[in-house]
């Protein structure tokens, strides 16, 4: 699943492509908004809020309201602009099948450019008017990107204060809670548990600087943001180098050498995370809170 950084990157450039640009063809193949008729609308901007991505629209005819085209990159979804994938770590920048095309839109700007943005494979496309994204977004937890997060402490103290309302729960699942705090996703939460030498089943309350790994969490979103290829590492550690354990079972840990583990947290209240793979280092991920060696990989999967 796409992480916060690459929807805000693929945010940042169907903005370039598309801000100020007026539609010449909206084409929108859910069922909910296949009869939207947005010709003539200029796209105002496009923004992220935490994985999600939103397409503000100005009115031909003053006087109506703005609305947001709303999407979700979920697993598999990627926008192509001018027929190239926005490329990322997360996702395949390979040719997509026309017939999972969700949101297909041409816009002329003001100097005759015209541009070709095409979404493959999103998710919970919905056309809202823009006064009602905090209905549908609203109990998202803090951006970590968001741009004001540097200015407004509040933004941090929310997203430890959603973190400390449920000590006991799995600290690798609290992190996928965008509920908590927006933009981690299965990448970041295997990374940050290493880094903060966290077993992921262990409960939030075994983190004992929570503002730590709050901080961290946006610093490496932050980092990641402009980049086509995600690095946790720092990039010290040469070719194949850049991530601590995701993705890496059994191969050794970069640290003290042991096999990394694969195994999954299952949580079936969230959505979408149900039997997600997670990666972590047995020996440096040892300390409170982690099950025991016999219960740990719970279902014993390695790779
Ligand atoms: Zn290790």
């Amino acid at each position: 699943m796409p992480e916060g950084d690459t929807v805000a990157r693929q945010c940042r450039i169907l903005d370039h492509a598309l801000a100020g640009a007026v539609l010449t063809v909206c084409d929108l193949r859910v069922p909910r908004a296949a009869t939207a008729d947005l010709v003539d609308w200029t796209v105002r901007e496009v923004r992220p809020r935490g994985k999600h991505l939103l397409i503000r629209l100005v009115p031909p005819v003053p006087g109506a309201p703005p609305m947001t085209l709303h999407s979700h990159l979920m697993m598999d979804g990627i926008w192509h602009v001018d027929g190239r994938a926005l490329r990322s770590s997360d996702t395949s920048a390979g040719p997509r099948d026309p017939s999972t095309i969700r949101i297909a839109l041409e816009a002329r700007h003001e100097d005759g450019r015209e541009m070709r943005a095409i979404a493959y494979d999103v998710k919970q496309v919905k056309l809202l008017r823009t006064a009602d994204e905090e209905q549908l977004l609203g109990s998202l937890g803090p951006d970590l990107l968001d741009p004001a997060w540097d200015e407004d402490p509040s933004l941090r103290e929310r997203a430890l204060a959603n973190l400390a309302a449920e000590p006991e729960r799995p600290i690798g699942l609290a992190m996928l809670d965008q509920h908590i705090m927006a933009g981690i996703g299965n990448i970041y939460r295997s990374e940050l548990c290493f880094l903060r030498r966290l077993h992921p089943a262990a409960p939030v309350s075994a983190e004992k600087d929570p503002g730590a790994l709050v901080d961290l969490a946006h610093r490496l979103l932050e980092l990641n943001r402009d980049r086509e290829v995600r690095v946790t590492t720092g990039g010290m550690l040469g070719r194949d180098g850049d991530l601590w354990v995701y993705g890496r079972g059994g191969k050794q840990c970069r640290r003290c050498r042991t096999r990394i583990q694969r195994d999954e947290l299952a949580e079936p209240r969230l959505e979408g995370t149900e039997a997600r793979v997670l990666w972590f280092c047995p020996r440096c991920q040892a300390g409170p809170g982690a099950p025991a060696p016999s219960a740990a990989p719970r279902r014993g999967r390695r790779r």
